[in-house]
């Protein structure tokens, strides 16, 4: 079977549904998705920590965040006659970043000072505000540590994508189910994509919103990406005592981070090492409940002393390897050919700015709502690093 579409976007996650409804809102009339697996078993969307931060060191990352928390928290109004159905539940607690050294207390001062200029609502505590604000904390350590009063928190990442996978299809978007396993290209411009069922799709431009896949469809395109599947693990874990009510998502000085879940906690640690995984290798590194996260939580208060693990999981972050930040655009060396990946770790909270910004730069050839050229294709090229210090 051969079709035909102004738009083909390879990967029907939370980005490429992003996209696709961004497009169809803007009046693209004929786009399609295709995505190899609607159970989205091993999508990165489906295996988040599904949460939203302003605090960020980049002004852009500052302001697609804003951006995102608005349209997160407003998302129900989105759909007609909608009786609650559509909300995403934002919780709003917060991220609490801690230092324990000058260095680190200097950087979130830093920080701030740029989250305060773009509008963020994000306090710094001095210890003894700390000991106030969140009495279950152990503060003996703690230098200074920075709070997010709005815009931050946690909400449904699966409502976000179903949502938003809705809102396409209402508007005429096509969902494909299928593999892509090549790409035709004539001269500078791409032409089809081949499915594993043998099914081809012609298009007026393609979008690589792959997800931890990215590289590998990017190679059909003959182009190469520094993007690779790192394995983080994610606990579930009980405390003798519930969460209190207005815990932040707690990102601990030691670079592990825990936030309330239900009556639980969910918690993770950056692995070390931390290498390149198969494509198809979820399996749990169990091992880090005991040996990295329990140790370094309960260095945060007696309430992480005892901790009980009820399940793990594990996803794939699509790791940038140049500076762990999107990379989204037009590929400067094709003519249509689009990318939006190497979210590493962020790209949830991030999909309605990109999905709106790449939607604007296909159908207009530029950004007009908020200028997303620093993300872009050409730094990869050059090696040259996005600057974001806050990556968790
Ligand atoms: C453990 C973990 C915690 C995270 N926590 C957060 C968080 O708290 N906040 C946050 O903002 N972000 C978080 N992230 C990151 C966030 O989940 C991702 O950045 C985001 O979901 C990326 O969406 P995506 O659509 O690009 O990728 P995905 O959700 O992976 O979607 C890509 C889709 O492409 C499909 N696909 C791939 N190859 C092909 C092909 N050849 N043909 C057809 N389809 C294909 C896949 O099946 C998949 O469904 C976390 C990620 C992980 C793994």
């Amino acid at each position: 079977m051969s079709r035909n579409h102004d738009v083909v976007i390879i990967g029907g996650g939370v980005i490429g549904a992003s996209i696709a409804w961004w497009l169809a809102r803007m009046g693209a009339t004929d786009v399609a998705v295709i995505e190899r697996d609607f159970s989205y078993r091993d999508a990165s969307t489906a295996l988040s920590a599904a949460s939203i931060r302003v605090q960020f060191s980049n002004p852009v990352n500052v302001a697609i965040s804003k951006f995102g928390a608005a349209f997160i928290r407003e998302f129900a109004s989105l759909f007609p006659q909608d009786a609650g159905a559509h909300d995403l539940g934002l919780r709003e607690n917060g991220y609490l970043f801690i230092a324990n050294n000058a260095r680190q207390a200097e950087i979130i001062r830093q920080n701030n000072s740029i989250q305060t200029e773009m509008g963020a609502q994000v306090e710094l505590l001095e210890p003894a505000d700390l000991q106030r604000r969140f009495p279950f904390l152990d503060i003996e350590n703690v230098v200074l540590a920075s709070h997010g009063l709005r815009d931050e928190g946690w909400f449904d990442n699966m409502g976000l994508l179903n949502g938003l996978k809705e809102l396409g299809k209402s508007l005429g978007v096509n969902y494909l189910e299928g593999e892509a396993v090549s790409l035709a290209k004539h001269d500078e411009r791409l032409t089809e994509v081949v499915l594993a069922n043998g099914d081809r799709l012609g298009g007026g431009c393609f979008v690589n919103a792959a997800g931890p896949r990215a590289r590998l469809v990017a190679r059909m395109a003959g182009v190469d990406l520094p993007i690779e599947a790192r394995k983080r693990t994610t606990f579930v874990f009980q405390t003798p005592d519930a969460p209190p009510p207005d815990a932040p998502l707690i990102v601990a000085p030691t670079g592990v981070y825990v936030r309330p879940e239900g009556a639980y906690w969910m918690g993770a640690a950056h692995p070390d090492p931390d290498p390149a995984v198969d494509h198809d290798d979820f399996m749990p590194r169990y091992d880090e409940f005991d040996h990295v996260l329990w140790p370094r939580l309960a260095e945060l208060g007696p309430v992480f002393h005892a901790m009980r693990m009820k399940r793990a999981w594990a996803g794939h972050y699509a790791y940038n390897l140049l500076d762990q930040n999107a990379i989204v655009g037009k590929y400067p060396d094709l003519e249509n050919f689009y990318l939006a990946s190497g979210f590493s770790g962020h790209g949830l909270q991030q999909a309605p700015a990109i999905g709106r910004g790449m939607a604007e730069l296909i159908l207009n050839g530029g950004y007009t709502s908020l200028d997303l050229t620093e993300l872009g294709v050409e730094r990869i090229i050059e090696k040259r690093p996005f600057p974001e210090r806050n990556v968790v």
